[in-house]
């Protein structure tokens, strides 16, 4: 495919660094020919980094706005990243990431991806200091990903590795188990897992989510991928989407998917 394209793209009214046109321009600059918006839905118990519903609102606004005034230069659909633990979007949107940020624990949704401190409290405070006992929960939530939210994309499926090459943690057996009962349980409904850079645009890892062992896993049960930049800060559009293709080929996939106002496409990698 020529066509450059990306569909997890956060702006300045979640916890993005750029306002939403800004983003536009830079990506016409770069050369894209497709972007998708996917701000952090409205979470009630977290607005720290999601939108409030005004925000939501106004995300849905300003960017339906920006596809009509772009319309001669670029594609634009105006998604939504949503969280297992608030499932339904507010709007009618043009696709759902669905993603898995926290777990919930004693009724309190901690999220796993927040800081290092955050993430190894977590560990050491309520799962006695075990990182697979942890994991065995997130992949639960991941699992049933599709029960609960609509989602078209299923997103950065091993996010709970965002910590990993700093706290020096590794994919063991028995992790890699819970991790595959999860894409198993994912695979029959046929969407796409995003291949998504997001942590190493933000110098936390050196590969894309999810590990080559898990994508192995995903292309030998027949799963399709889309690549993806999680990108909160428009200078980084684009970045590492050349590794992440050189990954999905060492992983044996033979295409990759794109999305369209009509729906997704297949390209060769
Ligand atoms: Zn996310
Ligand atoms: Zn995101």
């Amino acid at each position: 495919m020529i066509m450059k394209t990306d569909y997890h793209i956060h702006t300045s009214l979640c916890d993005g660094k750029d306002l939403p046109e800004d983003i536009v321009k830079t990506a016409i600059e770069k050369g894209f020919g497709i972007i998708g918006f996917s701000g952090h839905g409205y979470t009630a118990f977290d607005n720290s980094y999601c939108m409030s519903l005004k925000d939501e609102a106004e995300y849905f606004n300003t960017i339906t706005a920006l596809k009509n005034k772009y319309k001669d230069k670029i594609k634009i659909l105006c998604g939504i990243e949503q969280d297992y633990f608030e499932p339904k979007p507010m709007n009618n949107y043009d696709y759902v990431i669905g993603s898995v940020h926290y777990v919930k624990v004693d009724g309190e949704y901690i999220p796993i991806d927040e800081s290092k401190e955050v993430f190894k409290a977590l560990i050491s405070d309520n799962f006695g200091g075990d990182f697979e006992a942890l994991a065995k929960v997130y992949f639960e939530s991941v699992g049933n990903l599709l029960n609960e939210v609509e989602a078209d994309i299923i997103g950065h499926f091993d996010l709970i590795t965002k910590f990993n090459e700093v706290l020096n943690i590794c994919e063991t057996e028995k992790y890699l188990n819970y991790a595959f009962s999860a894409v198993q349980k994912l695979i029959p409904a046929q969407k796409p897992f995003e291949i998504n850079v997001g942590a190493m645009t933000r110098g936390y890892k050196k590969s894309p989510y999810p590990s080559e062992k898990i994508l192995k896993e995903i292309n030998r049960l027949g799963g399709k991928i889309i690549i993806t930049g999680d990108c909160h800060n428009k200078e980084w559009l684009g970045a590492y989407f050349e590794q992440a293709k050189e990954l999905a080929k060492k992983c044996g996939f033979k295409t990759a998917l794109y999305l369209t106002e009509n729906g997704f496409e297949e390209y060769c990698l």
